[in-house]
């Protein structure tokens, strides 16, 4: 049998932390969720209030925190380009103060911590696909570099903390990654494109929409992180999680128009800046290191989440959370 652990996970009120907290309780360990509630939603983890094993703490991880945990998850930081640009010197503060805390916290109690990194790191590439030995191309000035500089930092502090202090670490590179519970308002284009078409309103697409992404089902990647936390010392990443097929931004507004049946017609936006034009995830690491490759195939994870925004709608909910 397997052993109980009492598990840190920031962010936990977030879209990929509350799957997160869920899977780990499932697994009978012990969470404690922190979060400060900027993007996260108490609705997120309602229904895991009733558990023993859960407790939610209202906290900014850019201030110290003192509890006892055996793992941490440390997911907390905005992720939208929208979210992440309205504060973003908090964005730097989040992934800077945020990580030396939360390795300062490991650090004292001896814990294992997985760094939520992201493929932004690689900024707008100039090779194809990413592999992690590619160090990226980023703009140190631009609007969005408070989140990928500041993910970029927090990686080098968790290998400064690794190398100095022997910390266990494990940094995984996440690439977009969708599903249920997304904010109606989150500004990812997935969710846009979603919430859109079941209103019938024109679909955004920004520039050409020739650029391309990879997208993940939640699902995958959770099983990805999990995974990753599991393994051996050795082990530290980076390692890319994210399912390498991939789509431009006017397939994807097509797929979602069909699967929705909606009458939605194309608006052509300007794209902002520094968009990166190709992304797609090299994931032969992962395959070898934790045996792990993406199962939800586009369609099939675009099917579940459109059925939790069609819901979300037809409900009162969404004014409430929008
Ligand atoms: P999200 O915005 O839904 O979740 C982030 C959570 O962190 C929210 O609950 C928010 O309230 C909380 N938070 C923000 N700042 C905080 C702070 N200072 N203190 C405490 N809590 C704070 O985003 P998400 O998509 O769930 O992303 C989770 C993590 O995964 C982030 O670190 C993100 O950078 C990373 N990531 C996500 C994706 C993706 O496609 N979803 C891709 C790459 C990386
Ligand atoms: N820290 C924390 N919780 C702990 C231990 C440390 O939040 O349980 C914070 C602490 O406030 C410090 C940071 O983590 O600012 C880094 O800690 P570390 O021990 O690495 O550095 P130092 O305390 O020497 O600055
Ligand atoms: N995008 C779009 N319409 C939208 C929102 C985003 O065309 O309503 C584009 C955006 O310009 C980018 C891609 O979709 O090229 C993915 O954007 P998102 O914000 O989801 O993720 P990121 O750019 O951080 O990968």
């Amino acid at each position: 049998m397997q052993q109980t652990k009492r598990i840190l996970v920031t962010g936990g009120a977030g879209f990929l932390g509350s799957f997160l907290c869920e899977r780990l309780l499932r697994e009978k360990h012990e969470v404690i969720c922190v979060d400060n509630f900027f993007t996260g939603r108490r609705s997120n983890i309602s229904h895991l209030l009733d558990n023993r094993s859960f407790e939610i703490i209202r906290h900014d991880i850019t201030f110290p925190l003192y509890v006892e945990v055996d793992e941490i998850y440390n997911l907390a930081c905005p992720a939208s380009p929208v979210h992440y640009q309205f504060d973003p010197v908090q964005t730097t503060k989040t992934s800077v103060h945020g990580a030396i805390n939360m390795l300062g916290l490991a650090k004292r109690v001896g814990a294992k911590i997985l760094q939520a990194s992201t493929s932004e790191v690689y900024g707008d590439p100039e090779i194809h696909p990413q592999q992690e030995s590619y160090l990226g191309r980023v703009n140190p000035i631009g609007p969005r570099s408070c989140y990928d500089e500041g993910k970029r930092c927090a990686e080098t502090l968790f290998f400064d903390y690794w190398r100095q202090h022997k910390l266990q670490i494990k940094v995984a590179r996440i690439f977009n990654t969708y599903g249920p519970r997304m904010r109606p308002d989150d500004g990812r284009v997935i969710s846009n494109f979603i919430v859109q078409a079941l209103q019938n309103k024109p679909i955004t697409v920004y520039g050409s929409g020739q650029q391309t992404r990879s997208f993940c089902y939640v699902d995958d990647l959770i099983d990805g992180l999990m995974r990753l936390m599991g393994t051996q010392d050795e082990v530290t990443g980076p390692i890319n999680l994210g399912n390498p097929a991939e789509f431009t931004m006017l397939e994807l507004a097509n797929l979602v128009v069909e699967l929705t049946g909606s009458r939605s017609a194309t608006k052509y936006l300007p794209l902002p800046a520094d968009d990166p034009r190709q992304r797609q995830p090299d994931i032969a690491v992962a395959a070898r290191e934790l045996d792990w490759t993406p199962k939800v195939q586009l369609r099939a994870g675009l099917g579940k989440t459109i059925a939790y925004f069609e819901d979300l709608l037809s409900s009162d909910r969404s004014l409430a959370i929008a």
